[in-house]
């Protein structure tokens, strides 16, 4: 297969990366579940993930915690997407823990753990004002009762999710109201609840300021890892690595054409009216990349003078000035996060692994 386009992964700065997040969490008494799903839950970078120091690796999709296993990758392993009750019996077969919002998901859950002689950890998903997975707090009370009647069940603790779907921030009172209702449970149901699970990377900025509350004894770090920042802000977190990946894509045309193109505007490919600015005739190059490769609103390009004017489903155009560009020339460019997952995700991205 071709060499481009490809995706390089610097997995050593991931390792670097992870341990950098592992030892500032360690000294305020937070474990790592490194998330490896922005990556396929590729083998490469659940071992740098490893390496670094994660307490688990945690990834949303079965099929890419059967291919860390398959790799030899030890766990333990957490689904962190809250498991289809048709998957029940993968989701007790590969993962030691999952994320869950659902009663009757968890009896499922227990009657396939105890038909295949294990014990499904669980950690209860409590929604706090982002609107994603989650009970109401309220009702958290009343699903942990159910829940721990189930056998083959264990309750391994609370958690919460942010900044997802409704962007808001974690804050003393969203994860206050996590940490008190685990206080009461621990006190009302005799449950021991040693993970309470505060979020993913936008709690990084907390944690490097000090100020994520005491009780919080787990994140599930992504992107903090991987792109080297937290999440509210995209603020590159001090210590980290912000350039872990490189898109690379192959020139296939060059030539000076005008900025406007010729004839009546109608629809795109994509169904949208396109608005063009004229910026006169100007050097333009086509790249070998495409929306079957990369979300392209998310790349920053690393060569000088070249800028991102647009593209299909199989082709970047790109303003190139202030130099000669030729065809077979290959640029580069640096993926944010959609990025990231949609170069990862596409088969006919070859992805290149190093430190
Ligand atoms: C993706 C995800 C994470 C990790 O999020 P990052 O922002 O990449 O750190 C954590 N928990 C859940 C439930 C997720 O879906």
């Amino acid at each position: 297969m071709a060499a481009n386009p490809r995706l390089e992964i610097n997995v050593g700065k991931i390792a670097g990366n992870t341990a950098q997040v592992v030892q500032r969490a360690g000294a305020n008494g937070v474990n790592i579940v490194g998330v490896t799903k922005v990556c396929c839950g590729a083998p490469e970078v659940a071992r740098a993930v490893k390496q670094g120091g994660a307490a688990m690796l945690g990834d949303s999709r079965l099929e890419n915690i059967a291919r860390m296993k398959e790799a030899g990758i030890p766990g333990p392993y957490m689904l962190i997407r809250i498991p289809m009750q048709s998957a029940a019996a993968e989701t007790v077969r590969l993962a030691d823990y999952c994320l869950l919002s659902d009663v009757v998901t968890g009896r499922i859950l227990g009657a396939e753990a105890r038909r295949q002689g294990k014990t499904m950890h669980v950690v209860i998903m409590v929604d706090v004002g982002d609107l994603r997975e989650g009970f109401w707090p309220n009702q958290i009370p009343g699903a942990v009762t159910e829940l721990a009647a189930v056998e083959g069940l264990a309750i391994a603790g609370l958690g919460v999710n942010l900044t997802c779907y409704g962007a808001i921030s974690p804050d003393e009172n969203n994860l206050g109201l996590l940490i008190s209702l685990a206080e009461e449970i621990r006190k009302n149901n005799k449950l021991e609840l040693p993970i309470v699970s505060g979020g993913n990377s936008s709690s990084l900025g907390m944690l490097w300021e000090g100020k994520l509350p005491g009780g919080i004894s787990q994140l599930r770090i992504g992107e903090g890892i991987m792109l080297g920042c937290e999440t509210l802000e995209r603020a590159p977190l001090p210590g980290l690595h912000t350039d872990v990946f490189t898109a690379v894509a192959e020139i296939v045309e060059v030539r000076e054409k005008p900025s406007l193109p010729i004839g009546r505007i109608a629809q795109d490919v994509f169904g949208n009216v396109p608005v063009f600015e004229d910026r006169g005739i100007h050097q333009r190059a086509i790249l070998a990349l495409g929306r079957q490769d990369v979300i392209f609103d998310g790349l920053q390009p690393l060569d000088a003078g070249v800028e991102i004017l647009g593209g299909s489903s199989d082709h970047l155009l790109v303003e190139i000035s202030g130099r000669k560009a030729a065809v077979g020339e290959e640029l580069r460019f640096r993926p944010d996060y959609g990025a990231v997952l949609t170069l990862n995700t596409s088969p006919y991205v070859q992805k290149v692994y190093f430190s």
